[in-house]
């Protein structure tokens, strides 16, 4: 057996070849999320943070600081934790409107973040008691504010909209009491995951605009959030360069500071290429697959939102045409099933390897050790993730931009 130096190996092929794995194998593609990062640090028209919860593999952050993103999107102290311990130069910003109020003192105080995110009076209230100074209570000078609103979800595969941000009819106020507590203040939203159009962010800026009209405060900073797309099969989005040049035309329309800031919070696009995932057929029953990963594995929102991610089988003696499959995973509970479809050779069986592509975002991340099932090595590959909106195949044109609702 011929193990590779550093576990690095050209293909999904060559890992299974050289350690006829039992159990799962996360690929890791660092060239893919340095791709990616360098694109939207390159051609986003602002500042570009990486929403962290995505996918925190300490390789990946590291990565990504190397191609230029220096500011990190956090929601837990834990977060804030391993990025500070991993880039201690980085930028945090703690973006969760709903914090513990021990993790802003220690966030604050202990690991310097100065930005965070709000979206009611208590939440505000909070942030200020934690960061003031604790043996004088003088209140801190350098916050960084940012009062998140709630905006529309309707364009995107996964809704964000009932959890966070407050309503129009609230912001005003909020931002008018935020102003005072900070020399700096921004506006966030989200509008959702896996954005099929950029229509989804004029919405939200049109929002952003009826807030500040009304609250008639100086506003600094623009967040647009998270929610642009990766490509699955399926889900083929327009180019990100139409979601750029759309979110830059409209916030130059806003009425805000001169020298204001853009931001955007990008997980999914960042690191959706950055990994797949080798699993082994155990047993096949009709067009069904027992495979050793799933629902409470890398396969989450293949399960639970019924995504397709690409698949490819590994065997080079399977000849039969594709057919559709539907993937059981390794626990006891009925619920861990993806009905996919996944389109695989009609004569694949029991010991045969299958590689799970595009799992670097909210894949990986959400492995569990449930029923006893969550282990996996991992290696790195060099070859190309199965799909990309970076490796230059998709040209920039007069895209269907249209809004098409599902
Ligand atoms: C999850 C999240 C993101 C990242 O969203 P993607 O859809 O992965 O781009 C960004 N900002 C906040 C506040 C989030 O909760």
């Amino acid at each position: 057996m011929y193990v590779y130096p550093d576990a690095q190996y050209p293909d999904a092929k060559a890992v299974t070849r050289a350690l006829e794995p039992d159990e799962p194998i996360i690929l890791n593609r660092p060239h893919a999320a340095r791709r990616a990062a360098r694109f939207f640090v390159e051609k986003f028209p602002g500042k570009v943070l990486y929403a962290v919860k995505a996918n925190p593999a300490p390789d990946l952050i590291q990565v990504l600081w190397e191609s230029g993103v220096t500011h990190y999107d956090v929601a837990s102290i834990a977060e804030v934790r391993l990025v500070r311990e991993a880039l201690p130069d980085a930028q945090l910003c703690f973006m969760h409107p709903v914090k513990r109020r021990g993790a802003i003192a220690e966030a604050y105080h202990q690991h310097g973040v100065k930005t965070f995110s709000l979206d009611t009076v208590e939440e505000l209230e909070k942030i200020v008691e934690a960061c003031a100074d604790p043996e004088t209570g003088e209140p801190a000078s350098d916050l960084r504010l940012c009062v998140r609103i709630r905006v529309s979800s309707e364009y995107s595969e996964l809704s964000l909209a009932a959890k966070f941000g407050c309503d129009l009819t609230e912001a005003p106020a909020l931002l008018q009491q935020a102003r005072q507590h900070c020399d700096w203040l921004g506006i966030c939203f989200h509008v959702g995951s896996q954005a099929m159009t950029p229509f989804a962010f004029v919405q939200a800026l049109d929002r952003t605009r009826a807030a500040i009209a009304e609250a008639s405060v100086v506003i600094d900073m623009i967040d647009v959030g998270g929610g642009f797309p990766s490509i699955y099969p399926g889900m083929e989005p327009p180019p990100l360069e139409d979601y750029f040049a759309m979110i830059a035309k409209h916030f130059e329309a806003l009425p805000i500071a001169y020298n204001a800031e853009l931001w955007c919070e990008p997980g999914r696009a960042l690191c959706a290429e950055y990994s797949s995932m080798v699993v082994c057929v155990d047993k096949r029953r009709g067009n069904e697959l027992y495979i050793n990963d799933g629902a409470y594995g890398a396969l989450y929102d293949a399960a639970h939102v019924g995504w397709r991610f690409p698949v490819v089988a590994l065997e080079d003696d399977l000849i039969e045409p594709l057919e559709d499959f539907s993937f059981y995973g390794p626990t006891c509970d009925d619920a861990d099933f993806m009905a996919g479809p996944f389109a695989l050779p009609a004569d694949i069986q029991a010991g045969d390897y299958i590689e799970i592509g595009m799992l670097g975002a909210y894949g990986a991340a959400m492995k569990t050790g449930f029923n006893g099932f969550g282990n996996a090595q991992v290696v790195t590959v060099a070859d190309e993730p199965m799909m990309s909106l970076f490796d230059g195949s998709r040209t920039r044109e007069a895209s269907d931009n249209v809004v098409s609702l599902r």
